[in-house]
């Protein structure tokens, strides 16, 4: 099946730490070689605030409680804003129906992430389609008997229409298309 894309968001994450990583540290050679003044400034007021959290500093006891409790708050809202962040994130098992050859196609995936239960629809009424393979004309035929129409087809000597379909699912899925499709449907 298609390459896992949370491995493929892992590896975007290292990539920008590391970019982050590089650039902060030319931004900091840039300061100190041609703003040296503007440099020393900020590490010193960087210096002043770790100094200030770090150090003693005495507060009533009701100011602790209300910065403890602020900051909970705050922390608890991040957490569950994160959350909800998340939870909107597509997945791409989302992705289980698109048009393939004039019909619409349907299916599942399995706990290994394999597609099964793939069946075919006519566009207009839901119908199921029974596809038809016409040997002669090395093709398949996707007609709707309760439209009475032909919805669309299929040219191949390839006799495993699933394995096709499997393969265009698939395509879609590692080019990034499917994002697109689940959000307008
Ligand atoms: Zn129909």
């Amino acid at each position: 099946m298609a390459e896992n894309p949370k491995s493929n968001s892992l590896k975007k994450a290292s990539i920008i730490a590391v970019i982050t990583g590089a650039l902060s540290w030319l931004g900091k050679w840039v300061m100190e070689k041609y703003f040296p003044a503007a440099w020393a400034w900020l590490y010193n007021k960087a210096l002043q605030c770790i100094l200030w959290i770090t150090g003693d500093i005495t507060i009533p006891a009701y100011l602790g409680v209300v910065l403890i409790l602020f900051s909970s708050g705050f922390l608890l809202g991040c957490i569950l804003i994160l959350k909800a962040k998340l939870s909107q994130t597509l997945h791409w098992k989302s992705y289980t129906s698109d048009n393939f050859y004039g019909v619409t196609w349907r299916w599942r995936y399995s706990y290994t992430d394999d597609i099964f239960g793939l069946h075919c629809f006519c566009p207009k009424c839901y119908m199921l389609v029974d596809p038809h393979h016409n040997y002669l004309m090395n093709r398949y035929d996707f007609y709707c008997k309760r439209c009475a129409s032909l919805k669309g087809y299929l040219e191949t000597r390839d006799s495993n229409l699933n394995e096709i379909i499997i393969r265009e699912v698939d395509r879609t899925i590692r080019s990034g298309e499917w994002v697109e499709k689940v959000k307008s449907s």
